[in-house]
């Protein structure tokens, strides 16, 4: 699971840690190309259904839909001929719209992190438990988990009028890929899914509001891109952004997967509506190569234990052992 590929960030994205650089990518392709079967997730998806997914398979993502990667993460993977999953959120596609996680990085780049944590705190009362020195990434969790998107969205306006600040969407800036760069990229072999309408924490959402996020965004992409079947991916991606609702209305309205950001292997008998990832961040070529072969390690652990013993349960844990670097990145940061 990446998020965005290019050389600089603007003020919609530093701080986050979402960024790869174009050089580190090709060095991550190269790797990936040299140890691992990368597939489709529809490849992925069809072997896992038939039961019969193979070590070292390896499917790549990226969430959020920014713009740089048309411009940066296209021609790294049309050169080594690698397929790739991108997840949209379609409120912003053809828009100057941010998504909220980067207009907080965009006061917070603007009036410095430490003041949009304080007043995140005088606004949402003694409840949010936002640590002095929070960095964006600190505050986009905590709100994550707790705050409802129409009062996220009504703190950062009243921010940025508190404070003289152009309003995020009246930014000139375009930072999501349009459609005709979308058809491109599909052309190009690159799959499209669904993330949600607005980047949401479904979990907070009644059920009613959590379709309208779901099935709009699926409407959309289906309109533009002529798909009755789509993959799904749970924004922020953890526990806590789903519930048992959640599932049924993605399985529902005609998503063929839904992918965490929980880390972790796919395993062959898991559900095709729980898929972990492991989550790929700016870091040294070491850690790179222990995040993804946690991935081969666990799976070669698990199907030794499972040979052996068919407690799943230790197989899981001893599994889960292995992917330390790549909980190290997650627990970091993470969106
Ligand atoms: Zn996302």
């Amino acid at each position: 699971m990446y998020h965005n590929i290019a050389p600089i960030e603007d003020d919609f994205l530093r701080g986050l840690d979402m960024t790869v650089s174009p050089d580190m990518f090709e060095d991550h392709v190269r790797y990936l190309t040299e140890n691992f079967r990368v597939v489709s997730l529809r490849q992925m998806l069809s072997e896992l259904r038939s039961g019969e997914l193979p070590e070292r398979t390896l499917v790549i993502t990226f969430d959020d839909g920014y713009r740089d990667l048309y411009h940066y993460a296209l021609p790294i993977l049309h050169a080594y001929n690698l397929p790739a999953t991108i997840f949209l959120n379609t409120s912003v596609i053809e828009t100057t719209l941010k998504l909220w996680p980067n207009k907080i990085a965009y006061v917070s780049n603007k009036l410095g992190a430490s003041r949009v944590a304080s007043q995140a705190r005088r606004h949402w009362g003694k409840g949010l438990h936002l640590g002095y020195g929070a960095g964006p990434s600190e505050i986009i969790w905590t709100l994550n988990e707790h705050c409802h998107i129409r009062e996220i969205h009504d703190f950062i306006d009243a921010l940025c009028a508190d404070h003289h600040l152009t309003l995020p969407d009246e930014h000139p800036a375009r930072i999501y890929l349009d459609w005709s760069e979308i058809a491109a990229m599909r052309a190009a072999g690159f799959e499209f899914g669904n993330h949600t309408h607005d980047h949401v924490n479904l979990a907070l959402l009644s059920e009613q509001e959590q379709e309208a996020q779901i099935v709009k965004a699926k409407e959309i992409i289906s309109q533009h891109l002529g798909l009755r079947e789509m993959p799904f991916a749970y924004p922020f991606g953890q526990a806590v952004n789903f519930t048992g609702d959640t599932r049924r209305i993605i399985k529902q309205s005609g998503h063929n997967c839904a992918l965490e950001a929980i880390a972790g292997p796919v395993f062959a008998e898991d559900s095709p509506y729980a898929l972990k990832r492991i989550d790929i961040r700016e870091t040294s070529p070491s850690l790179f190569v222990t995040n993804v072969h946690g991935v081969s390690i666990k799976r070669a652990l698990s199907s030794m234990k499972n040979r052996r013993n068919p407690d799943r349960s230790s197989a899981r844990l001893a599994a889960l052992a292995g992917v330390f670097g790549s909980l190290v990145t997650w627990l970091a940061t993470g969106i």
